[in-house]
């Protein structure tokens, strides 16, 4: 995979995110260095293991098991209302400052 079609996997991801976020009135991290981090593991994960699995969460290498851990993994509506964010930062909760 070449660089090119790494970046335009993370813009992919990236709408994807910005879609999915808007949708379910969240938005996504504002500091945006954070968030291509994130991004970009999303990408190089769909990448290397054809899944796009959470960067921030470790795999168990057992496929059937490591669904939960596909973004959006099952854990991150909890997250987005208890903590205000999922664990890896990507969905914030929106604030009314
Ligand atoms: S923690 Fe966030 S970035 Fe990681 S899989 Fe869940 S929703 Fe996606």
């Amino acid at each position: 995979m070449t660089d090119i079609a790494q970046e335009e996997l993370e813009e992919q991801i990236l709408k994807w995110a910005e879609d999915y976020a808007r949708k379910n009135g969240w938005t996504l991290n504002p500091d945006d260095k954070q968030l291509q981090t994130v991004i970009r593991g999303l990408a190089r994960n769909t990448i290397r293991f054809g899944e796009q699995y959470c960067p921030c969460r470790l795999r168990s290498g057992d496929a059937e098991e490591d669904k939960k851990i596909v973004c959006p993994c099952i854990y991150h509506r909890d997250e987005v209302e208890n903590e205000g964010q999922c664990h890896c930062r990507l969905y914030f909760q929106k604030t009314d400052a």
